[in-house]
């Protein structure tokens, strides 16, 4: 049996996908940064400090809640929502922008740079380079900018420079393209905080170890609370790293069921969603060899989905490997199921979930009823509503739900 836990190789394969596939003025930096990070990763002082900011700054751990409305509802299995929403900047991706900017400091670097989608990883970032006192530049498309204007008032705010990229559609992909045009010219003194468990190795590999926290935290506490293993886990997948993060540390426990939920956005046709296991190939993408959604020709197509956070014509490469290996199944929820979902959270739990999340939880409207009542269920709640309140208003508004 492949040791899933050993992925990926000291080149960065996890099977057939991931690698290095950069122009050669960055390889340089990205073996210097593989590198830092091995040492890093083995250096108790580095980890300790990271335990340390990670619970007094960002406010770790986070709670594993019962949602006991919801399970009684829907009739099966008891729910578990991991609390990610409750952290400082109001998502998972504080976890992996702590790690990134103390490797950074640790190598010397002066000025830190990131792309952003939802704005979420942005606002992740300048959190992070204020702290550490770094300038910082913050990409992000033009039309999220608009998307998601509360969120770059706040990089302002918090002493970053946010760049509208306009080119194609004007979201991330464009946004990734940008920073890393930015870095291949500034990379002796920047350092690239990617926000996903994408890209080139090594970043697949160090954004899911920053993020590990998560399933590390789940599966001690559920162990505490009830006294075994979940039965099944969900999360929603942009690029991969929240739902990395809960799998990681469960992938070795073959009782455990793990299912990613993408963006079906306005349903399964071409450029109409963000789903890439639904109709996707492979390919090579922005630094790494996986599954994305591509024409007859290979050109990147048009992606939607009502949330900005998975609204991305790739997804991680480990996801791609460990969905080949049937380790992961991976569905995907409508733009509707996950409206459904936000309103249904936040009228029965108290709890307005951010637009990315109510993917997972259409994932537990769906498999909780097809799970008894002793079956255990952790669905990760990657991020709060708030940045999507204005968003959620404007379409609930309109077409209300019962
Ligand atoms: C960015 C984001 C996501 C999607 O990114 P992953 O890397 O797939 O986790 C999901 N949820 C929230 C709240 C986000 O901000």
């Amino acid at each position: 049996m492949i040791d899933l836990a050993a992925l990926p190789d000291s080149h960065g394969h996890f099977g057939p996908y991931g690698g290095m596939f950069v122009p050669e003025t960055l390889m340089t930096a990205l073996n210097e940064l593989a590198a830092e990070y091995e040492a890093a990763r083995r250096d108790p002082v580095f980890q300790a400090q990271l335990a340390k900011t990670l619970k007094d700054f960002a406010g770790r751990p986070t709670p594993l809640y019962y949602a006991e409305r919801l399970t009684q509802q829907l009739g099966g299995a008891k729910i578990y929502l991991k609390r990610e929403d409750l952290l400082h900047t109001g998502a998972h991706k504080i976890n992996n922008a702590l790690g990134q900017i103390l490797l950074a400091q640790r190598m010397g670097k002066t000025r830190i740079i990131a792309e952003t989608g939802a704005g979420q990883h942005g606002v992740a970032t300048a959190t992070v380079a204020a702290r550490a006192g770094l300038e910082c530049v913050i990409y992000m498309g033009a039309v999220d900018m608009e998307r998601q204007a509360l969120n770059v008032a706040r990089m302002r705010f918090l002493g970053a420079k946010v760049v509208p990229v306009t080119a194609g559609q004007a979201t991330l992909k464009e946004a990734i393209n940008e920073a890393m045009r930015d870095w291949v010219t500034h990379v002796r003194h920047t350092h690239y905080i990617l926000g996903s468990a994408l890209g080139s190795h090594p970043y697949p590999m160090m954004v899911r170890d920053f993020h590990r926290v998560i399933g590390d935290e789940a599966r001690s506490q559920i162990l505490q609370i009830e006294g075994r293993l979940p039965d099944l886990l969900l999360a929603c997948v942009g690029g991969g790293s929240n739902a990395i993060g809960l799998f990681w540390p469960f992938l070795n426990d073959e009782s455990v069921r793990m299912i990613g939920i993408e963006a079906g956005g306005r349903g399964i046709r071409l450029g109409d969603h963000a789903a890439r296991f639904q109709g996707g190939k492979l390919g090579v993408l922005q630094g790494t060899k996986t599954y994305l959604l591509a024409d007859e020709d290979g050109q990147i197509q048009l992606t939607h989905s009502v949330s900005a956070g998975l609204d991305y014509a790739a997804i991680g490469p480990e996801h791609a490997y460990l969905r080949d290996l049937g380790r992961i199944g991976y569905d995907f929820a409508t733009d509707d199921d996950a409206l459904d979902a936000f309103q249904r959270l936040s009228q029965t739990e108290g709890i307005i979930p951010a637009l990315e999340s109510a993917h997972a939880i259409a994932g537990i409207l769906k498999h909780a009823p097809t799970l008894s009542k002793d079956q255990i269920l952790i669905a990760n709640l990657s991020g709060r509503g708030d940045k999507d309140v204005a968003q959620a208003a404007e379409i609930l508004l309109q077409n209300p739900r019962p």
